[in-house]
């Protein structure tokens, strides 16, 4: 794990591997500073803000943006506890409705979700929610710098927040984009996700910092389109075909997105295509979602 300084204002806290490593970031004004995300447990925000230290010590963090309830995006609030901690409305929902606790059942009753999740002290989180959330757009001034929270959502999660820092055209995006590796689609619809990643396009930048992956910038968004829209013309060619879900991504040729990270998470993507075209199919729950991810790897 690692801070990179971007620009003049903007830091990324970048921390590569595969489940439950995501990115941070930091903005920074005159006499304070906004952290984007926490990370997935208490130890590894406590590094990083170690690792931030440099940074923030005269320009301190008052204030905090979730940009969405999975937990490798805020299980670390509880060492904020006293700044403004904003997401939004469905984020906040999201995370009271999925804590450590739901995480570590899942740990404990499936072989996959303990091999990516075990490794993180889950057990050290007290949920520590978000005390201001707001619908659609939130402008905010961090010392002097005009920072736009944009819920881009429902997409990856119910809610999914991109922090926008039009003078240093960067935007943090959350898990709206992945580089590198395969994205996942827990909510949906996919449609809303690509309309997600037209915003970001629009938004004109240079830097983006995604969820997960190395810095990058709008290539990586047009390559998350490609991999979206195949996933939307593969599963629905053979949902239409009545291929039952349990086949459909095995039986998916992963072709120019072989080389992405975390393939399995096909098996979920897949679903929620189905669920698209089938609106009588349930949800997966989280760990029926990591079982199906599990056969997908054997
Ligand atoms: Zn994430």
């Amino acid at each position: 794990m690692s801070h990179r300084a971007l620009n003049g204002v903007c830091h990324a806290w970048l921390q590569p591997g595969g489940w439950g490593l995501s990115n941070a970031g930091l903005i920074t004004g005159r006499g304070e500073s906004l952290l984007v995300d926490t990370l997935m447990d208490v130890r590894l925000t406590r590094d990083m803000l170690a690792g931030l230290a440099p940074v923030t010590a005269d320009k301190p963090i008052t204030r905090l943006v979730n940009t969405h309830g999975n937990p490798d995006h805020w299980f670390g609030n509880q060492l904020l506890a006293d700044a403004e901690i904003i997401t939004a409305e469905a984020a906040a929902r999201e995370m009271r409705a999925i804590g450590p606790g739901d995480l570590l059942a899942m740990c404990a009753g499936g072989a996959f979700a303990h091999e990516v999740f075990g490794r993180f002290a889950i057990d050290e989180v007290v949920p520590t929610y978000p005390n201001r959330t707001f619908d659609g757009r939130l402008d905010l001034d961090v010392g002097g710098v005009a920072v736009r929270l944009i819920d881009v959502g429902p997409a990856h999660t119910a809610a999914d927040v991109v922090v926008h820092v039009p003078e240093a055209r960067t935007v943090f995006a959350g898990d709206i984009v992945f580089a590198g590796t395969t994205p996942v689609v827990w909510a949906g619809p996919v449609g809303n996700w690509l309309k997600a990643c037209r915003l970001l396009l629009d938004l004109d930048v240079d830097t983006v910092v995604p969820g997960h992956g190395p810095v990058c910038g709008p290539p990586a968004v047009r390559a998350m389109e490609q991999y979206l829209e195949f996933v939307l013309d593969e599963a629905g060619r053979r949902f239409a075909a009545g291929m039952p879900f349990a086949d459909a991504a095995r039986d998916i040729d992963l072709g120019p997105f072989a080389g992405l990270g975390e393939p399995e998470r096909l098996a979920v993507n897949v679903h929620a295509v189905y669920r698209e075209l089938d609106p009588t199919l349930p949800p997966l729950p989280g760990p029926q979602a990591f079982a199906r991810m599990g056969e997908e790897l054997s």
